[in-house]
């Protein structure tokens, strides 16, 4: 069996030895793969919805798996008690359900060191959540994948949270000339992937843009004053997101 290369990153950033639970697991790909690799001691494969949980019970008793991976069906993180996991991985699903899910479940995390998320879109409401609840932003992982870019974030639970995100998400400059970033494009871009700055991360942001424009094409469209309001918010943003990417290195891909 072999993951996605987007499962796979999720995968290598669960510690040996673990005690997985899988929140929203679908087919439960990726604790199948993370017990054969023996990479956690145990997991539990949570789904809301009995279709995704039938097909991980399949999966489950197929690879022969039941004594070490129970499949559950919950709803987020309802599907496990508090102390039965050390790492919680949610994937595939947009920001605002992850931080309901975290939110909803928050006494469940009770003894989990890690949460592993991997946000399709609103990765800055994830960035935002893990930082108020002083979770230790501690890995950001972008790549691209059949066409689509995934970003993959890890949070730990830390003594030096404070200290250390505090420190992480401080007033920055990056790039050639530099610019300045504030805690708010921090957390829009990321602080790791900004610092980084790689062809998939500029490719995300460019692509963003273009959405942006076209948004903010259709908003001149209408003669309100509303709409004329948000398409001078879009062109601000539009503004403010070229400018960060103008200065990072050049060797990498910039087109707008
Ligand atoms: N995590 C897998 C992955 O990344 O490949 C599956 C992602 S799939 C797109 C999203 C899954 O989350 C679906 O199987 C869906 O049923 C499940 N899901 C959605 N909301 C959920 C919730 N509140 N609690 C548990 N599972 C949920």
């Amino acid at each position: 069996m072999k993951l996605s290369e987007r499962l796979n990153t999720i995968c290598q950033s669960i510690p040996p030895g673990s005690r997985l639970a899988d929140i929203g697991s679908d087919h439960a790909l990726l604790p199948t793969c993370a017990v054969l690799e023996g990479r956690v001691v145990s997991a539990i494969a949570g789904e809301v919805n009995r279709g995704p949980y039938e097909a991980a019970s399949k999966q489950v008793s197929e690879a022969g798996l039941h004594g070490k991976i129970e499949v559950r069906l919950g709803d987020g993180l309802a599907a496990i008690e508090a102390g039965e996991a050390d790492v919680v991985t949610i994937a595939g699903m947009g920001g605002a359900l992850i931080v309901r899910i975290l939110t909803e479940g928050r006494a469940k995390l009770a003894g989990v060191q890690r949460l592993i998320l991997q946000p399709n879109v609103g990765e800055d409401l994830v960035r935002r959540w893990l930082l108020e609840e002083g979770w230790l932003l501690t890995g950001e992982t972008i790549l691209e994948e059949d066409g689509k870019i995934y970003e993959v974030l890890t949070g730990d639970r830390s003594p030096s949270a404070e200290t250390e995100n505090a420190r992480l998400y401080a007033d920055t400059t990056v790039g050639e000339p530099p610019v300045r970033l504030d805690r708010e494009q921090l957390i829009d871009f990321g602080p790791y992937l900004v610092r980084e700055a790689s062809p998939v991360f500029q490719g995300k942001w460019i692509g963003e843009i273009d959405k942006l424009k076209w948004v903010a094409e259709s908003m001149g469209r209408s003669d309100s004053s509303d709409a004329r309001g948000k398409k001078e918010a879009l062109e601000r943003r539009i503004e403010s997101l070229k400018e960060v990417l103008a200065c990072l290195p050049k060797d990498k891909p910039l087109s707008n």
